[in-house]
């Protein structure tokens, strides 16, 4: 059975107590960064042979963990922070497994899209996770205009180096709509920015941005009937 195990964003508490017992139950923990799940194992008292599984070696670790599931083996894939697959290695293993019909589930909790989601504000009856954005301004605005017409909210994630870069890129090619900036969600330091767009621009320019950060951005005006 292949478990994905979603894992905190930076409360250690958000933990769930079936994230626990398959961390516990399982023959293997696949990770996408064995050090920083050995800290958290090591945190919960947990001892479990891990297998890397990260983005440069999904396809050869993907073979090696189907070929262990196919023995009858239990492994359980984590990333480093939240749910995996959410802008983290987990699909290539989902679809390596359903070819091989081996059963797979998930344990859900944490991820910063559902969290800066909802406290956004912003209307969620469907919204548009676009992950993150290009690094090179050109492709970052075509990225941005493809959703220029969409009417569903947006939701990105971006680091802080191009936090700045991606508001302005955004009031550029939407408008000043109404949006938020979530910051180090679940941690100490826990902000959430709500307002227009100009307004979070100017805000973020003044203050350099440090930390982790989702940018949900409302989707554009229905037309009037
Ligand atoms: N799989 C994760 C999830 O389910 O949210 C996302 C992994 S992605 C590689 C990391 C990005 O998620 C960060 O650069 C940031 O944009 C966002 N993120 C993760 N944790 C966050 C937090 N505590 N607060 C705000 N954003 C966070």
């Amino acid at each position: 059975m292949l478990y994905l195990v979603a894992t905190p964003i930076g409360n250690l508490g958000d933990i769930t107590v079936r994230a626990l017992d398959v961390l516990r139950s399982v023959d293997y923990v696949a990770s996408e960064d064995t050090r920083k799940t050995g800290m958290l194992l090591k945190h919960f008292e947990i001892k479990k042979p891990q297998i890397a599984f990260h983005e440069h070696n999904e396809d050869r670790a993907g073979e090696r963990i189907t070929g262990l599931l196919a023995e009858g083996k239990s492994v359980a894939l984590v990333s480093d922070a939240g749910t995996p697959g959410i802008s983290d290695p987990g699909y290539t293993i989902v679809q390596k497994a359903i070819a091989a019909e081996i059963e797979v589930t998930m344990l859900p909790g944490p991820s910063a899209v559902v969290m800066a989601a909802v406290l956004s504000g912003l209307p969620l009856h469907s919204f548009t996770y676009r992950g993150f954005p290009p690094h090179k301004p050109g492709p970052r605005r075509r990225f941005l205009e493809v959703d220029l017409a969409s009417p569903h909210t947006l939701i990105f994630y971006e680091s802080p180096y191009r936090l700045v870069a991606l508001l302005k890129d955004a009031l550029e090619v939407y408008g000043d709509r109404d949006a938020a900036v979530a910051h180090e969600l679940t941690k100490f330091h826990e902000s959430i920015h709500r307002g227009k767009l100009s307004d979070l621009l100017a805000a973020f320019t003044q203050t350099p941005p440090k930390g982790e950060f989702v940018v949900v951005i409302a989707g554009a005006a229905k037309p009037e009937n």
